[in-house]
């Protein structure tokens, strides 16, 4: 019998290597930082992905004649994370964006293993 809201069992979470959530049902879900960003659900970040524009972002541009070690894209990266209730998470990004709530429902479903690629979202 399904679940019909999908319930963590294990959660772990790196902030520089990704989130790993194991859920009640068995399924082992791992998310990237910079895939969770991209999926962030927050109202800027859905209004951005309608209108197919980036939210403006200030990119750090290296100044030319500066040769920096290593160029680092903000948003690969978590600062933090907390458990928002118990029903969500909520990631802190690098590039100080956190307004996105990230249900359990939702992040189920954007799980991107292969099998549920395959699948729609309710099983
Ligand atoms: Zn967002
Ligand atoms: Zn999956």
């Amino acid at each position: 019998m399904p679940d019909i809201q999908p319930t963590p069992a294990k959660i772990d979470i790196s902030l520089s290597q990704g989130v790993t959530i194991q859920w009640r049902d068995g399924h082992t879900s791992r998310y990237e930082i910079k895939y969770l960003r991209d999926e962030c659900p927050c109202a800027t970040c859905t209004d951005a992905h309608n209108t197919g524009e980036k939210p403006t972002s200030t990119k750090a541009q290296p100044t030319a004649g500066i040769a920096l070690p290593i160029y680092k894209p903000a948003g690969h990266k978590l600062t933090g994370a907390e458990a928002v209730g118990r029903y969500a998470l909520q990631f802190h990004f690098d590039d100080r964006h956190d307004s996105g709530i990230y249900t359990w429902t939702y992040l189920r479903e954007i799980c991107p293993c292969e099998a549920c690629r395959k699948q729609p979202a309710n099983m």
